[in-house]
């Protein structure tokens, strides 16, 4: 059975984690209020909501050019670091594919893998400092092990979510060292972080998208 995903699929994708952020938007910004300026579910959720807009407008027909507009049109969400960073990861999607609208799991691990080095370009954050990477690195670390060790994309994407569940909670532990959060230092242990929530709930909608 051949294992693979299309262009229908991913638009599925990013409409269910826009779905996602939207149903948390307020949790999401008052998680921001704790510890930065609280805008970060609406601004999350704008960003989200032109990602779906472009899946439906765009007259691009091939996956990688649909993931560049997708992108872009992220990227110029204002607001913080919410547009750029997510932005340069759903453009960063589009430089690990080739041509092809129907992609199989070695090629879902490396468009996954390439949407983090796009993130990287933007951000120095490892794990415990505190940001959207706590989420971001361990869902893309899930996937490349799942799909090195033969799962199927759908059980990789779920193990995706439930790595970022997990780095997402742990943030609590951490103390911001980036970002806007990070001027107010040890005050930050305790909360959650939005970024690395909203991470969380994207890898979440990914996988049910693919249902
Ligand atoms: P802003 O802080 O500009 O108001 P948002 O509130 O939308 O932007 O987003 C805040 C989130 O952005 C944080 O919770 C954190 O996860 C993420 N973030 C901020 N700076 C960085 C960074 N340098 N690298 C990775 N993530 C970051
Ligand atoms: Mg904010």
């Amino acid at each position: 059975m051949s294992d693979t995903i299309g262009i229908e699929d991913i638009g599925r994708m990013i409409r269910s984690a826009a779905d996602k952020i939207r149903a948390n938007r307020d949790g999401l910004s008052k998680l921001d209020s704790a510890i930065g300026d609280g805008d970060h579910g609406t601004t999350i959720a704008r960003a989200m909501t032109i990602a779906e807009k472009h899946i439906e407008e765009s007259d691009k027909k091939d996956l990688k050019g649909l993931l560049k507009d997708v992108g872009w049109g992220v990227m110029g969400v204002d607001g913080g670091a919410t547009g750029p960073l997510l932005g340069s990861f759903l453009m960063g999607l589009s430089n690990g594919i080739g041509e092809e609208n129907e992609i199989d799991s070695s090629s879902v691990a490396a468009m996954f893998e390439a949407g983090l080095a796009g993130v990287r370009r933007q951000s120095k954050a490892q794990v415990g400092d505190k940001t959207m990477m706590d989420a971001l690195l361990p869902a893309i670390d899930a996937i490349r092990q799942s799909i090195d060790a033969g799962k199927s994309i759908k059980q990789a994407l779920q193990n995706a979510a439930e790595a970022a569940e997990k780095g997402a909670v742990s943030t609590k532990e951490f103390k911001a060292r980036f970002g806007r959060a990070r001027n107010l230092g040890d005050r930050t242990i305790g909360f959650q972080d939005p970024g690395a929530t909203s991470i969380a709930l994207i890898f979440d909608g990914f996988y049910e998208g693919v249902q």
